[in-house]
């Protein structure tokens, strides 16, 4: 069957294809089409993903999942939270984003945060959420060349590296999309076979 990932990331399309049950196919927007920004205005990553899993899925009436990722900061009241992306504006500049959370807290003794993802899945007619947590805290200076976005300030719990010091598989085993798209492979192998 052909499931849409709603998503042009190659690198995740690529990785989660590898871990899908066989006669899965994988679909990313360009391959159907879909060239249009598609809005994600809900406050919640829930709520996100669940817009993006239901445009796709009405307008081309095809299954499929969307992600909505979000670091939220436990001194910030979760910042930045939904807003992660475009933190310190709509350039939406990793290197903007980190800048403005380590002067946020500058003066903040608690630096705990976690990411969290969450994944809405429409097939045969039904919704389910998955969701995934990877705890840890900032660091006070950007270290590490892997990754993309926050992982040069964020070091997982029971690691003394941040997610830009790890190897990409060993962030992907613990990391709070690795952990969601985990849930999501288990319950496509038990949904159809
Ligand atoms: P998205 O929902 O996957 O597009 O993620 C939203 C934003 O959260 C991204 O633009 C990044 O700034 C941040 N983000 C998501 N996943 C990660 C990650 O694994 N490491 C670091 N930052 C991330």
């Amino acid at each position: 069957m052909k499931l849409v990932f709603a998503t042009n990331n190659l690198n995740k399309l690529k990785e989660v294809q590898l871990l899908v049950p066989e006669d899965i196919t994988l679909l990313s927007l360009k391959d159907i089409g879909c060239i249009e920004d598609i809005p994600e205005t809900a406050n919640t990553l829930e709520g996100n993903a669940q817009l993006k899993a239901d445009y796709i899925t009405k307008k081309y009436n095809l299954p499929c999942f969307a992600d909505d990722t979000g670091l939220l900061v436990h001194s910030l009241n979760g910042e930045p939270g939904v807003y992660s992306a475009r933190y310190a504006g709509e350039q939406k500049s990793s290197e903007d984003n980190m800048n403005l959370l380590l002067k946020k807290l500058k003066e903040k003794t608690n630096r705990s945060a976690y990411f969290k993802t969450v994944i809405a899945l429409n097939i045969n007619n039904t919704q389910t959420l998955f969701q995934g947590i990877a705890k840890g805290e900032i660091t006070k200076t950007k270290d590490g060349l892997e990754g993309f976005g926050y992982d040069p300030i964020f070091k997982p719990e029971g690691y003394n590296k941040t997610f830009a010091e790890l190897p990409l598989t060993t962030k992907n085993q613990i990391s709070h999309r690795g952990k969601a798209i985990a849930q999501l492979i288990e319950h496509l192998n038990k949904a159809l076979y």
